[in-house]
């Protein structure tokens, strides 16, 4: 109850009346009181001081029977006035200078019972008896007489009563104006706290939807004084807050969306190990679901590479590498701590380096093959010609002619080996252009097939061509996509025993969108296992056939890549043995890349 500002306030404004009556209260009556001291002391000194003439009529003596005491009561009877003596609060009585006892007075029954005051001691001593003590609840004065043999004490005692009454009403009336600034405090501060709450109350109601995320309202500026500034800048500060959320919300959309598709593999771990964060290409890699502070922590996925405490202090480096076997993958792993200074957790980043290596493996294997490739015919013709040289023109010009023919066919089939790559490697670097025009398939077909009839024919073969009517024309290379026919027709001859069977067959597929071309033998057909190589470079069933026939292993991994470029397809067709049958497909309206 007290927390609340409207009781703060009054209680503030309460004290402050309280305090400043006290204070004007303690200041007032202790004028009064000092007032009426010094007037008390200024009218003794005005009679018996000031006034020779009295003072001297009071020490006189008339007659010798005269009564000293009548005498003098009635000289200070005549001076009440000036004395301020009113016979009930002020007082004087005519003492025995010696004895102290009571003669005569304004009051005779107080008088007879007077107490030895400090002053009236002083008096009986012969001392003028005017010390005055605030403190007492009297005030008095005692003047000592010597009226010829007798000495007498003229003593005025006042009890204050005037000035109590005084001060007791002033106390009243101080009260009663207290009770009244209370009420007015009440009422003041009612008011106050209202003008000074109501925009406080505003303000918090306002803070508690920023709070709670809503930013749209905002709060009415009513006044220019510092409620208003305050209200003014908590407006700015919550559009601010919503920009700055906004930002934030985006940038974490981006990231979130970057983490969901990155083909990078991430987990988050906190520093206990738990998971905080992961990615489906985690996932993937690791082969298994990764629920979020689940059973899996970071001990089970990778306790063995690094424990987590290294991890989290991983030395001048800032992270640890490791890689590992993941069934068929090779990852890569990158372990670092996040918000290092806090050791918040640690980042996993997950590279899977499969393919890398597979293509790594596969450049050193070509890299290796086309060395050993070259390097049998250069061995021929280096030890031909050595021969030769050596001879000195010994050698029988028959031997001669042979050798040098072999020296011929060597370098031939080296630079058709060379030709090879070359075109291999215009495909890979994309520098090799596809020349499209609108041709016949039909007649590319059968120009092809007359091209190989003789060669067919050396090798008692029979080759055949059965092409659907009205093949249409396509949009492609032609010439190479005659270099692809006559490989896959070639091959067919290679690879049949002589006095096999050819047979080349073409038509429409996918409701004319697509032409296809099949050249089917009955020779030796290529193994399952080897199956899913042959189109790779350098990849021969037989190596000693395929080199002896002037094959290179390159034939059919360049009519792929012309095939691919064109966005067709090349297969082998799954057919019962003996003998192959290689399919090639072609879109009738050319790559799809020309066409947009
Ligand atoms: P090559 O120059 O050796 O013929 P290719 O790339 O044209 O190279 O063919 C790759 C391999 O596929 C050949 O070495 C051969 O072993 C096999 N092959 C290709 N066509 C046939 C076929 N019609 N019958 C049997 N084997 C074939």
């Amino acid at each position: 109850m007290f927390r609340s500002l409207h009781m703060k306030l009054m209680l503030i404004i309460s004290l402050l009346i309280i305090l400043l009556m006290t204070v004007v209260g303690a200041f007032l009556v202790n004028s009064v009181s000092g007032f009426y001291l010094r007037q008390f002391y200024t009218q003794m000194q005005e009679v018996f001081q000031n006034d020779a003439e009295f003072v001297h009529d009071l020490q006189s003596v008339s007659s010798s029977d005269e009564d000293g005491a009548e005498q003098l009561n009635q000289m200070l009877r005549a001076r009440t006035g000036d004395l301020g003596v009113d016979g009930h609060t002020r007082n004087y009585y005519v003492l025995d200078g010696v004895t102290g006892a009571y003669l005569a007075g304004t009051n005779d029954a107080e008088g007879a019972a007077l107490e030895m005051t400090y002053n009236l001691t002083a008096a009986l001593t012969g001392e003028v008896g005017d010390t005055s003590n605030v403190s007492l609840d009297y005030i008095d004065v005692a003047i000592p007489i010597r009226r010829g043999e007798r000495s007498y004490v003229i003593y005025v005692r006042d009890n204050k009563q005037t000035v109590q009454d005084l001060t007791g009403q002033l106390v009243t009336l101080i009260l009663e104006a207290l009770g009244f600034g209370i009420v007015i405090s009440v009422l003041l501060s009612f008011l106050l706290s209202k003008t000074l709450i109501t925009p406080i109350e505003r303000l918090t109601e306002g803070a508690e939807e920023v709070a709670s995320g809503d930013f749209s309202h905002k709060i009415d500026v009513d006044s220019r004084d510092e409620i208003g500034v305050l209200t003014a800048t908590f407006n700015d500060m919550a559009g601010q807050l919503e920009s700055t959320l906004q930002d934030v919300e985006n940038e974490r959309n981006k990231l979130g969306t970057l983490f969901l598709h990155m083909t990078d593999g991430v987990v988050a771990f906190s520093r206990e190990g738990a998971i905080i964060q992961s990615n489906p290409a985690a996932e993937e890699m690791l082969g298994r679901a990764l629920p979020l502070g689940g059973e899996v922590d970071y001990a089970a996925l990778f306790g063995d590479i690094a424990p987590l405490e290294q991890v989290l202090e991983p030395g001048a480096q800032g992270y640890v590498a490791a890689s590992r076997q993941q069934g068929e993958r090779s990852l890569e792993l990158l372990m670092a701590p996040f918000d290092k200074d806090r050791q918040a957790g640690v980042l996993v980043v997950i590279h899977d380096v499969t393919e890398r290596n597979k293509t790594e493996e596969m450049r050193k294997e070509f890299v290796a093959n086309v060395s050993h490739e070259l390097r049998t015919p250069l061995t021929n013709i280096h030890s031909y010609a050595e021969t030769l040289v050596d001879s000195h023109g010994a050698v029988p010009p028959e031997t001669e002619q042979g050798f040098l023919q072999v020296i011929l066919s060597e370098s031939e089939r080296m630079a058709h080996i060379v030709r090879d790559l070359l075109t291999l490697s215009r495909f890979d670097s994309g520098r090799s252009e596809l020349s499209l025009t609108r041709f016949s398939f039909a007649d590319a077909i059968e120009s092809m097939v007359s091209a190989n009839l003789l060669e067919a024919q050396r090798h008692g073969h029979t080759l055949t061509a059965a092409l659907e009517p009205g093949l249409p024309e396509i949009v492609a290379d032609r010439e190479r996509i005659t270099q692809v026919m006559m490989n896959v027709v070639s091959n067919a001859i290679k690879y049949t025993p002589d006095g096999g069977t050819i047979q080349v067959t073409a038509g429409t597929a996918e409701e004319g969108a697509r032409v296809w071309l099949e050249v089917s033998d009955n020779g030796i057909g290529i193994p399952e296992h080897d199956r899913p190589r042959i189109f790779e470079r350098f990849y021969r069933v037989d190596k000693a056939r395929s080199r002896e026939s002037g094959g290179t292993g390159l034939g059919l991994s360049i009519a792929k890549e012309i095939v691919d470029r064109h966005d067709g397809d090349i297969r082998i067709v799954d057919k019962p043995t003996p003998g192959l049958t290689i399919r090639v497909e072609l879109p009738v309206e050319g790559p799809r890349r020309e066409r947009a």
